[in-house]
């Protein structure tokens, strides 16, 4: 029966559709590789608000592909503030990683501390990374059977460690009685998201898909921990992957706790000024590629990862593009999801540059200004910059490309 995954409200009203979605982590290696494409229609629950994906794609298909889904490049800079906030509540014990990918974070807990670690991963190839460098890891997504099997070998642990996975879960129910499963009594749960609000307020379609199904607010978060047992300690905000926020939280003796429903009207608002909005900025981006060419520029879109994929896709500019630079090793040489382009380094294609260029920055804002001063360095050219991802605003970056455009001529 197609509920919210989150109130188990029956009411959903179709907000908008995105066609055409490439599956943001797959990478291909060749041009005539398989490139799958998905019709996804998003919904809001008229219960509690919560924008989600229903009809979702199984998750076997996305995942199993994908053998560029490590994340161990990212090193965010929070983590030993976030295990710290979790420390300071309980000394380090045990803990389980679910969604422990090529094990970074794992790494950062034995450093803290803890004292048995253990991860779950289902992406094989990210799984095995981290097994290569000594960790213990289950290779599986996490349900009520995997996590009996983990318990019966491993025992329960004090801390359970999810970072950007819940917005990946359709069933949420099972999902945290799984979570529950795996936790001693009173244990902690240290859970962190995309924080997309931002992304709402200024209509970017930047926060939507990576395969991500449901897409929460801090005040949503909140109400799902309480809905499946947990009781919020502390609360941080961090600048990473454009805004995420976090919970150390404890699990309740007795779930579900009953958690009063948030008030979906304010919600509901801002979901229909997001519609509104992101329209407009996938016309203005579109329309300023277009005119940039129609100008003698060459367009270089900086960054293949799966914001900017989705970007591409969206605002349909693949076939206006005519470089694609990553500074990840692993992803160059391989096609962008969604376009007909490699992924190059920088070098590669510097030297076959025209005198103008339009760069879409497809990069975290922190890193904006190095990448600017990098092109700069290597290609001498007059150069009109976009930001594509928040918290810049990409409608106001629209329209200093389109001044910079106009002072070049
Ligand atoms: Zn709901």
């Amino acid at each position: 029966m197609r509920q919210c995954c989150l109130c188990g409200g029956k009411d959903l009203v179709p907000l908008f559709k995105l066609d055409s979605l490439p599956i943001s982590h797959y990478l291909r290696k060749k041009l005539d590789d398989p490139d799958p494409r998905f019709s996804v229609g998003f919904e809001s629950c008229k219960g509690c608000g919560l924008l989600q994906i229903v009809d979702a794609i199984p998750a076997d298909l996305i995942y199993s592909q994908a053998d560029t889904y490590t994340t161990g490049f990212q090193r965010p800079r929070h983590l030993e503030d976030l295990i710290t906030t979790a420390v300071a509540r309980r000394d380090p014990g045990s803990a389980i990683d679910v969604g422990c990918n090529d094990g970074a974070l794992m790494e950062a807990l034995g450093r803290a501390g803890y004292t048995k670690v253990v991860g779950l991963e289902p992406n094989a190839i990210a799984a095995e990374i981290a097994r290569k460098k000594g960790h213990k890891v289950y290779t599986s997504f996490l349900d009520r059977k995997s996590a009996d099997g983990i318990v019966a070998e491993c025992g329960r642990f004090d801390a359970l460690y999810l970072r950007h996975v819940v917005e990946h879960v359709s069933d949420l129910g099972q999902f945290f009685a799984a979570v529950r499963t795996l936790l001693n009594p009173e244990g902690l749960l240290i859970l962190e998201l995309p924080d997309v609000e931002e992304g709402f307020a200024l209509g970017s379609p930047a926060i939507l898909w990576e395969e991500h199904v449901n897409y929460f607010t801090q005040a949503l978060a909140e109400y799902m921990l309480g809905r499946f047992g947990f009781g919020v300690l502390d609360r941080r905000k961090y600048v990473f992957g454009g805004g995420s926020f976090a919970f150390v939280a404890q699990m309740e003796a007795v779930p579900p706790s009953a958690a009063a429903l948030p008030d979906p009207a304010p919600m509901v608002k801002m979901l229909q000024g997001f519609v509104a909005r992101m329209q407009r900025q996938k016309e203005e981006l579109s329309s300023l590629v277009s005119q940039a060419r129609s100008a003698g520029y060459q367009v270089v879109m900086y960054g293949a990862a799966p914001r900017s994929c989705l970007m591409v896709s969206v605002c349909k500019i693949a076939d206006m593009i005519d470089f694609v630079v990553d500074d990840r090793q692993d992803i160059q040489d391989r096609l962008m999801p969604g376009t007909q382009h490699f992924v190059r380094p920088l070098d590669k294609v510097a030297g076959t540059a025209g005198d103008k260029v339009l760069c879409l920055l497809g990069v975290g804002s922190e890193n904006e200004f190095k990448v600017r001063a990098k092109l700069e360095a290597a290609i001498k050219a007059k150069f009109a910059f976009v930001s594509l991802f928040p918290p810049r605003n990409t409608l106001e970056s629209v329209d200093g490309a389109r001044r910079a455009i106009a002072a070049h001529k």
